[in-house]
Parts: structure tokens; C-alpha cells; sequence
């Protein structure tokens, strides 16, 4: 089969690979349909170390099921299934929390012997556990809006959800990226009456004004932040969707004293203020990886039904042999996020 494989920054190959098999009982070999690259996928883009052997890339991705292991019971070929970021066995004290990005058994596509997602097949491990069957075709239109529960907007729902945001809020979300966006839509779902959308990429805050913000501060730094005071006169649930420093400094200096910052962004950060002005301040910061698979039930029936349309935020279609354009595409800003056809 064809896949992309991650060689070092900047350079993402197409290439053969063996096609998947059945490993374990529990496995599933899914037939790609549609694959995206990741905001994430950026940041290996950018560093990765040169490596021989290649990492192979993608974990956002939907297809078809080609093969069932003995012990698959919910699934059988021919089902189109999405697939969340991470695979999960469903079963283990994690998940039974909601925790599956934590599972006990579960891990990451692209490593330990599994396949990424932007490739024409993955063996799925705890299939069962892992794989949300979909009630549509395989041609719908609705793929690309299901294809974001599988990352980016169970990514944005996990920032409003923990952020706590509720009925009349006024929200902050830093970042015009997908995952931003999407927390747009996650925060007005859930009844966000304002929510300031912090980015400089017009297309992009339009889109997300599409979406439900009511504000766009273009502005960063200092200016950015008396800007977003003068909007609001602070904000008590603040979701940076960012991952840079730069970032988490404006959401602590716009989050209220109390307040909840909401962090999706994979930090480019070990270290942070973590000391006595925020413990004076009483901020809550939450947030993380997003346990995807949990959250993937919930909205999946207004993805269906169209009350919410995530799958705007992809601006460009690339065949799988063009991943390599697709990454260049989005490093240099001309595309919010790109699907992979296979
Ligand atoms: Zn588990």
C-alpha cells in the first residue's frame, strides 16, 4: 500500500509500505476513505530529528472495514467506521472514566508497529474499542465534518467541556486554527453567549464568526490583551488553542481571577508560571489531549442532522500521493487544514 512517512522536518514521502494484516484477535484492518493532516503533525514538521526508518504519519482518518480479527464481535467488513486519534480498548478503569487518551492498552497510530492514518490501510488494534460505526455511505457529503470527530472537534468540545463553559458565558478561545474553530462551535453549542475569537488570519476568523464568535481580537501581546479587556473586562473561561508560550501568556492575562484556562494546544513548553501570582489568582488550568473516543457518541447525531458543520474547516482535498504538499500547504498558512483522499 501507499503511505506517508515522516523522514525528518520537512520531509514527508509517499512510499510503499506492506500492506496491513491481522495481528492480534482484537484487530481490525480499515480500508482508508478520507485522512487530514493534523495541526500536530506540524510541529514534527517543523523538528523532527533525520531518521532512517521514517515515522509513518496521520491519526485522523475514517474508511472501511477490510478485515475483522477472531475476537471482533461489532464489526464486520464492509462497515464504515471513524477512527479516533488514539485506539482504546472501551473496557479498562480509563476509559470507563471517559479517559480513553489515558487507556490502559491503547496507544498512537504511526507508532509500535501500527500504521498512520495517512496511508490506504491501518490495522486498528482493539477495534471493537476503538471504531464508531457510521450510518452514512461511504460517498456522503458529511464525511468531512465526521472526519473531525476523529481529532479536531472532540479536540475543541474537550476544551469547552473542561473549561466548564455553560449557558450566558462569555468565552475566549486563542487560536484561529481548526481546533480553535472548532471550539467556537463546542462553545456555543453548549450556550456561550459571547465568544472572542483571538487570531489574525481574516479567512480563518470569519469562518469562525461562521461558526459563533461574536468578536475577533487580531491584536497579541499587550495590545491584543487590552483589547480583549476592553470586549469583555476579562473572561472566566479562557480555551488556548494555541501551544505556545506566547499563547498561555494571553490566556493568563485575560482569564479573571477564578477563571478556567482550557489548554488543547500540544505545548512547544515544559516549563510555565505555575508559582504565587497564579496561586494568588485561584485560575483553574485543565484541559489536555482530548480523550476523543468519548466524546465521539455525543456529537455525532448533530454532525448528522447538520446543526453542526465542523468539516468547513478543511480548504483543500490533496490525492494521498500529493501528503507532501498538503504538509507544505499548511506549514506555510495557505491551508487551514487539508484532507488526503487515498
Ligand atoms: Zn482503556
Amino acid at each position: 500500500m501507499r503511505a506517508a512517512v515522516m523522514y525528518g522536518a520537512g520531509d514527508v514521502r509517499v512510499e510503499d509500505r506492506p500492506d496491513p494484516k491481522i495481528v492480534k484477535p482484537a484487530d481490525a484492518v480499515v480500508r482508508v476513505v478520507a485522512a487530514c493532516v493534523c495541526g500536530s503533525d506540524l510541529w514534527p514538521y517543523q523538528s523532527m530529528p533525520v531518521t532512517d526508518t521514517g515515522r509513518p504519519m496521520g491519526h485522523e482518518f475514517l474508511g472501511v472495514v477490510e478485515e475483522t480479527g477472531a475476537e471482533v464481535t461489532g464489526l464486520k467488513t464492509g462497515d464504515l467506521v471513524l477512527a479516533p486519534f488514539t485506539y482504546s480498548d472501551n473496557t479498562c478503569d480509563y476509559c470507563a472514566k471517559g479517559l480513553h487518551i489515558s487507556c490502559r492498552n491503547g496507544g498512537r497510530y504511526g507508532f509500535d508497529g501500527v500504521d498512520g492514518g495517512q496511508g490506504e490501510a491501518v490495522r486498528v488494534p482493539y477495534a471493537d474499542g476503538t471504531l464508531v460505526k457510521l450510518p452514512v455511505a461511504a460517498d456522503s457529503a458529511l464525511l468531512p465534518s465526521l472526519l473531525t470527530l476523529s481529532d479536531v472537534m472532540t479536540t475543541g468540545h474537550h476544551g469547552a467541556v473542561t473549561a466548564g463553559v455553560g449557558r450566558g458565558d462569555t468565552v475566549l478561545v486563542v487560536g484561529d486554527g481548526a481546533v480553535g474553530l472548532c471550539a467556537v462551535i463546542a462553545a456555543k453549542r453548549l450556550g456561550a453567549e459571547r465568544i472572542v475569537l483571538a487570531g489574525r488570519h481574516e479567512a480563518r476568523t470569519e469562518l469562525g464568526r461562521d461558526f459563533g464568535a461574536t468578536d475577533v481580537v487580531a491584536e497579541r501581546g499587550e495590545e491584543g490583551l487590552a483589547r480583549i479587556r476592553e470586549l469583555t473586562g476579562g473572561v472566566e473561561k479562557v480555551i488556548e488553542a494555541v501551544g505556545t508560550r506566547q499563547a498561555l501568556d494571553t490566556a493568563l492575562g485575560a482569564v479573571l481571577d477564578g477563571g478556567t484556562i482550557s489548554r488543547l494546544g500540544a505545548p512547544q513548553y515544559e516549563l510555565g508560571p505555575l508559582g504565587r501570582a497564579e496561586f494568588m489568582r485561584n485560575i483553574t488550568l485543565t484541559g489536555g489531549a482530548s480523550p476523543a473516543r468519548a466524546y465521539i457518541e455525543q456529537l455525532l447525531p448533530e454532525v448528522l442532522d447538520g446543526t453542526i458543520t465542523p468539516g468547513r474547516v478543511f480548504d483543500r482535498t490533496f490525492a494521498l500521493d500529493r501528503a507532501p504538499d498538503a504538509y507544505r500547504a499548511m506549514a506555510d498558512r495557505q491551508v487551514l487544514k487539508a484532507l488526503i483522499a487515498p
